[in-house]
Order: C-alpha cells, then structure tokens, then sequence
C-alpha cells in the first residue's frame, strides 16, 4: 500500500507514519516528489492488512492511503511518478536526451578497444560499452578478458572521457567491476539471479537491468525492485530482445515494451538493437524504431573488423556504419521530443502528475 502524505505535513508527521510501519515490521520507503511525500510500505502485512490501512488513514498528515494492486511498488509510477534521471559525470540519463551506448561486445584487445572508443567518441557515443567478463551459451567460446578487460576499459575512459559500462555476472565480482567500471550490466541471462541482484543493489554504482529472452515485463520490473529496495534507485532498463518462434533474428526485438514501461516505470528505458535482431543489417532500423517509441538510450555493438570478432561478429556493426547510425537517429529524436513530453498518467495514479 502507498500512503499519500498532505502537501503540507511536517516531518514529524511523516517521521510517525513511518515508525507505525515499522512496528508492523514491514519497511516505509519514502519518495518526494512533485511537493509530496509517498511512504510506499514493504513487506506482508498479512491479515494485519485492513487494520494497518485504517489505522494509517486515521494518521496526523495523512491524506490517503491506497492499496496498490501492482506486485512492484519502488519501481512502479504511483510511487514515483516523475522520471528517474541518472547521472554518470556528465552524462545524464532519463531526462529527454538521447543516451547513446557503443563499444564492441567483447574487449578483446588493448588496440581494438582503444580504436573502438575513439570512433565512437568522435561519433557522438555518450557511453562506452565493452564486455570483460562474458556470459557465452557455449563453454569453449572466449569467455572474456576478465580483470585485463576491465583495464582497457578504464584506460579508455580516461583518453576519451567516455563513462564505461560492463557487464557483472556473479555477485563476488561486483567489488572489482564497480571498482573500474561506472555502470554495471546484468546480463539477460541473469535477470532473475537474485542474489546478484541485491550485490549490485547495496553498491553505489547505476545499473543496467537486460531483460531476460524469456521474461514479461513484469518480471523484469520485479527484477528491478530487487535492486531499488536493496538500496540503488538508480537502475535503467534494456529492452534487448525476447524469444518467440521466429528464427530469421536471433530474437524478436518487443518494441512495444518500451512505450509500456514508460507507463508502468519511471525507471528510464534503454533499446539494445544489437542482441535483439543478430544481424548488422537490421540494426540501423530498429535502434531507429526504439527512438521513435521514446526509448532514452540505445546501446549497440560496434568493432572495428566486425568479420573477425571474437563474439557476435553477425550482429557487430562497423565503424563507418556506426557514425551513419547516429547521423540517422538525431533527427528522430529531435521529431519524438516532442511528443514524449505528454504526460502519460496510468489509470490507477488518475489524478496524480505524471511523466514530463
Ligand atoms: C551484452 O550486452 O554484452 C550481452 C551479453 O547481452 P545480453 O545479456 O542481452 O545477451
Ligand atoms: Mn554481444
């Protein structure tokens, strides 16, 4: 349940709600926004449900106290109905600009990461990508440099002044990769690996939640709530494709996800249409199609000799294809702008503001 505090109540109103919850031993989180405080309230309440509602209702500074029907609550709009905006050192993530994520899918080399983030750079990447610990369906492919991979990555940075992101896959390397990356990926193949979604939850370090190839969008909302109530509100989501019975793409990019997470998240949204399609040639076209239905980034895989890539050399575009790709999507995110501007209010938060 969420308790909608007065505009007016003081601290020590709030202050009380929150500590009547707690008795309850459930968890207040708290959220101020719009000239409001909400007390999301975590845990199961049980039979004490229809109590605690009343008695809460009844509380000094209370104005109302909704049941929400929602099994995410942190992550969800009602709680928190304006945009989470990420900040990584300049960049800025979920606040209407264009995040561009690119960078080969696995560091291989010195040499190749280092060509790669400059092009990408001058090209107008906000972000560098860069696989060093890499989950692979097969055992005997190359599984990533690992540490070494981690430290190209942070040289990288440090000549093209491109934040980093890489991939964590196990909650004991969270330390290390936090240590040199400054967003964390959690693959789609851990999507539900709950542990190391409470790992990267108590670090102070954004996140890049992928969405597993066969997950609703509820259970990647429910993966998300795992990190926000461990402790980091500041996680994005990736759309990178789900399973279905097609075969000519690796998968099938769900491009409606992203309009509907936007709706039922005030998490930003982030396309990946590298992993989603499998193929080079379609890639331009969907990362364009994620634009146009208000995704907030895009991340692609880029190399400098796709062809001889250690992994996922189909889908890796070059160099050259990369700087048409971002000559291509600022005009269509100049055009969508626009209309993501409109607020859109989900139905149970009717009355509340919604998304600017
Ligand atoms: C990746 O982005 O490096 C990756 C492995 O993608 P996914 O987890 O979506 O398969
Ligand atoms: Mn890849």
């Amino acid at each position: 349940m969420f308790v909608m505090m007065r505009a007016n109540a003081t601290e020590e109103e709030i202050l009380g709600v929150k500590s009547q919850i707690l008795a309850e031993g459930l968890t207040p989180f708290a959220h101020e926004g719009n000239g409001r405080t909400i007390i999301a309230v975590v845990g199961d309440a049980g039979r004490a449900r229809q109590r605690l509602l009343n008695h809460l209702a009844g509380l000094a500074g209370v104005e109302a106290v909704t049941e929400i029907s929602r099994p995410f609550k942190l992550t969800s709009r009602e709680f928190h109905p304006e945009d989470t905006v990420i900040r990584v050192g300049d960049v800025v993530i979920g606040d209407g600009s264009l995040t561009v994520m690119a960078g080969p899918c696995a560091v291989e080399s010195r040499e190749q990461l280092l060509e790669t983030a400059a092009a990408v750079r001058e090209a107008g990447a906000k972000v560098l990508r860069g696989g060093a610990f890499k989950p692979r369906t097969s055992p005997y492919s190359f599984q990533g440099l690992g540490v070494e991979g981690l430290r190209y990555l942070a040289e990288a940075r440090e000549r093209t002044g491109l934040p980093v992101i890489t991939e964590v896959m196990e909650p004991n390397q969270v330390d290390v990769v936090a240590e040199y990356a400054d967003i964390l990926q959690i693959g789609a193949r851990n999507m539900q690996n709950y542990s190391l979604l409470m790992a990267v939850g108590r670090v102070a370090r954004p996140v890049m939640l992928k969405r597993g190839f066969g997950s609703t969008i509820e259970e990647l909302l429910m993966a998300a709530e795992y990190i926000v109530s461990a402790g980091n509100p500041n996680v994005m989501l990736c759309e990178r494709g789900i399973r279905t019975f097609e075969t000519y793409t690796r998968n099938t990019m769900d491009l409606t996800a992203v309009p509907l997470l936007h709706h039922l998240t005030h998490l930003p949204v982030i396309v990946d249409p590298s992993h989603a399609t499998g193929k080079r040639w379609l890639v331009k076209p969907l990362a364009i199609g994620g634009v146009a239905v208000g995704a907030d980034g895009v991340m692609v895989e880029v190399h400098p000799n796709p062809d001889a890539a250690l992994s996922d050399a189909e889908q890796q575009i070059t160099l050259d294809q990369f700087r048409e790709l971002m000559a291509a999507l600022g005009p269509i995110h100049e055009q969508v702008r626009a209309f993501r501007s409109d607020p859109v209010v989900p139905a149970a938060t009717a009355g509340m503001v919604g998304r600017h």
